[in-house]
């Protein structure tokens, strides 16, 4: 006799991480490998984040604070709000864990962008909830009026992830303002930022913390991992209204982030340096790619992110492959429904050009 799962974890399909770097050289025997597959912060964390947990780390035998405190308050002063309405979690991947297991139950509804990040569908589906997936439009980007059409009386959540991951568009201002408007307030709207630090929008990029504390029923996360560059910490953040947060505390383990990630947060906020020096390298970058693709006569998405989803034409597994056979691992597309695209994380000004060359033999372009 076997032992008796949960029916509702049978929906949940395993991630697909990217590749590790270690893994493909151990596979392919060869030494010079770079990733530009997690849309990591190719310059590594900053200087003031790294003492920080080398400081930290001499003090390990100690748990962690468990209410985070000093980070709470770092944060609740960055955005000019108190430390009740911020939680922190191990990654921002358990913040939306987290929401799922306070808000949703068997057969209430998600309603997700489509692709958009596979966290959210794992979270409703451990759950057992279900998910409502509206595509992206012709331009792929959120189709908010088209969310706010999916609402039926099941649904619990929503999350914009915006600028979003795979396609790194973005839904501006205007877009946002007129949606908020129409969700129902007992509807919890999520807005995953985890890219926002990177949006360039002249000013049309409007940040979910702009709703927080007017809407109860909205939160914003956002996480360590991407610009902060401390994706191997596991730390993000959650800013909302003081009663959401207090209610999405009740599912959160007592010591969820661990002490070095707390103690490297808080100097990498302040690291402001750190972080336009890192914008910086994503913009030239980014131009960098775009010039390329067009001379190689190649579609690209026009990203707001540290990300470009770029069309080669051909099934993209193939390209994919022949990339980490010459040391270069990027993402496929199929995953997320777009079988002839790459997504490739902008990297430094080398890794960048190492991938050119590369894409360039494969495609003979
Ligand atoms: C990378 C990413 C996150 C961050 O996850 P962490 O758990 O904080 O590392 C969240 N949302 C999206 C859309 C992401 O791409």
């Amino acid at each position: 006799m076997t032992v008796k799962n949960r029916d509702s974890i049978m929906s949940i399909k395993p991630y697909v991480p990217g590749k590790p770097i270690d893994e493909v050289k151990r596979e392919l025997g060869i030494d010079d490998v770079i990733k530009l597959a997690s849309n990591e912060n190719p310059l590594g964390p900053s200087e003031a984040a790294k003492g920080a947990m080398l400081e930290a780390a001499c003090n390990m035998h100690i748990y962690p604070d468990g209410s985070s405190f000093y980070l709470k308050e770092a944060i609740a002063k960055k955005y000019n709000i108190q430390t009740e309405n911020v939680i922190i979690g191990n990654g921002s991947d358990e913040l939306i864990k987290l929401i799922a297991e306070t808000y949703v139950n068997p057969e209430d509804e998600v309603v997700i962008g489509s692709p958009s990040f596979s966290e959210y569908i794992f979270a409703t589906h451990l759950m057992g909830g279900k998910i409502v997936s509206v595509p992206l439009t012709a331009d792929n980007r959120f189709d908010l009026a088209g969310m706010i059409a999916a609402i039926t009386e099941k649904t619990k959540v929503i999350i914009i992830c915006n600028p979003n991951n795979p396609t790194g568009t973005m839904v501006n201002k205007q877009e946002v303002n007129a949606f908020i408007a129409q969700v129902p307030e007992h509807i919890l709207v999520v807005f995953d930022s985890a890219y926002a630090e990177y949006a360039e929008d002249d000013g049309q990029y409007e940040s979910g913390s702009t709703y927080v504390i007017k809407y109860p029923n909205v939160i914003e996360l956002r996480t360590f991992s991407k610009i902060y560059a401390l994706a191997g910490l596991r730390v993000g953040y959650g800013i909302a209204a003081a009663e959401t947060i207090a209610m999405i505390s009740r599912t959160r383990e007592p010591f969820n982030v661990n002490a070095m990630a707390q103690a490297a947060a808080i100097a990498a906020l302040q690291d402001i340096t750190h972080v336009e020096q890192s914008r910086k390298v994503n913009h030239e970058g980014k131009k960098y790619l775009y010039d390329q693709f067009q001379q190689m006569g190649l579609k690209y998405i026009p990203t707001h992110a540290n990300f470009i989803m770029v069309d080669v034409e051909k099934d993209s597994k193939e390209v994919f492959q022949a990339l980490m056979a010459k040391g270069v691992i990027v993402r496929t597309g199929d995953i997320f429904g777009m079988p002839t695209y790459l997504r490739v994380t902008i990297g430094l000004p080398e890794e960048n050009e190492r991938f050119i060359k590369a894409l360039k033999e494969i495609l003979k372009k």
